[in-house]
């Protein structure tokens, strides 16, 4: 049986990839030590380091010269404190977009840093069934107006980026490169590699590096891009294993044809589920359809007992970790790239089936 993993994050990888981490484990590239035990200050490292920066800013069409790739830990979690401790420093005051939990989240974290003004300037709460619009008036007097582009609990995604006159911050941790977007309109973006790059334990920021030099100098070296960013990522030691395979991802996703060729792909795959879902009347998903996530989907059936009957009949028959967030009870399907055409496939023909079978 051929098993498929549904799960947010840590979410499935490519199997090419697994393959390759098995087949190298024990013998990086000839030297004889595995990946796992390899100095970051060995000549291997530094050129996985090189190659796995130049991928992703290639990914996402971005120049060397203007940005700056790091590779932290801490998860997304930690860059709802770092963004508004390097980026808050001209008029202590930042925008949100609340377009779901995570951006609730990262208002919170900002909100705990002192003589920071943090302003909700959209919201689709309580029920984050939409993604907010987002409207400028006037001139624009905050440091940086952040977004969620993709909330992972409820199920939306921005489909066009707002025009705005500051600097954009963007969490894109659930749709990163899975969903393209113009790159360079973002001074600084975030991610948790664990939903679509690596392992967990890896966090990607990519950053304009005309920022990095504005930014406080006092800040403890952990926190700051700028102390970060001239270590090249090695201030202390990195998450060598992650940046390897999130390495081996990069190249993956280079030979499927890039984050376009993704989002194409992603979008046919969404498109077999929320098929199911509006042509039935068996299934629910309540996010206005111009804003449903192309990763993320939330579903029930309106009765819990039969939600709990899906999941687990699905597991049984390889469909894994279908279950929703505890916020919104039900199902969730997570569609990250590493999602084979063939996986969705098989959730849409059981949806299908368990739709006749529960009528
Ligand atoms: N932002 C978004 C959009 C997320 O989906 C998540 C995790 N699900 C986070 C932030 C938090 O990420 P981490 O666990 O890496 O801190």
């Amino acid at each position: 049986m051929t098993i498929y993993n549904f799960a947010a994050g840590p979410a499935t990888l490519p199997d090419q990839v697994l393959a390759q981490v098995q087949a190298e484990l024990t013998n990086y590239q000839g030297t004889g030590l595995s990946i796992l035990e390899i100095s970051h200050r060995s000549v291997q490292f530094t050129t996985l380091l090189a190659q796995a920066k130049q991928l992703l800013l290639q990914l996402m069409n971005l120049t060397e010269r203007e940005y700056e790739v790091l590779f932290l830990q801490g998860g997304a979690t930690l860059q709802f404190t770092m963004v508004p401790l390097n980026l808050a420093n001209k008029f202590h005051r930042v925008a949100f977009v609340n377009s779901g939990h995570w951006a609730e989240r990262a208002m919170a974290e900002a909100k705990l840093i002192p003589d920071l003004a943090v302003e909700e300037i959209a919201t689709s709460a309580p029920q984050f069934n939409h993604f907010p619009t987002v409207e400028f008036t006037g001139p624009a007097q905050y440091d940086y107006l952040h977004l969620t582009t993709n909330n992972t609990i409820f199920g939306t995604s921005l489909k066009q980026l707002p025009a705005a006159n500051l600097p954009l911050v963007g969490d894109l941790s659930s749709n990163f490169l899975a969903q393209d977007y113009p790159f360079d309109h973002f001074d600084l973006i975030y991610a948790g590699a664990q939903k679509n790059l690596a392992p967990a334990g890896l966090t990607v920021v990519v950053v304009k590096k005309s920022l990095l030099s504005q930014m406080p100098t006092a800040l403890p070296a952990m926190l700051s891009y700028r102390k970060l960013a001239a270590k090249d990522s090695t201030l202390n030691t990195p998450p060598v294993f992650q940046i390897y395979v999130a390495k081996l991802v990069l190249e993956w996703l280079v030979s499927q044809g890039g984050v376009s060729a993704m989002e194409a792909i992603n979008r046919q795959k969404a498109q077999l589920i929320y098929e199911v879902i509006d042509q039935t009347n068996f299934y629910h998903n309540p996010v206005r359809p111009a804003d449903r996530s192309l990763t993320n989907i939330p579903f029930t059936t309106g009765n819990s007992a039969l939600d709990q009957t899906f999941i687990t009949t699905a597991e049984q028959a390889g469909l894994k970790n279908l279950k929703g967030h505890r916020l919104t009870g039900g199902m969730r399907a997570s569609l990250y790239n590493a999602m084979p055409l063939a996986g969705a496939v098989a959730l849409r023909d059981f949806m299908l089936q368990f739709a006749k079978d529960h009528a």
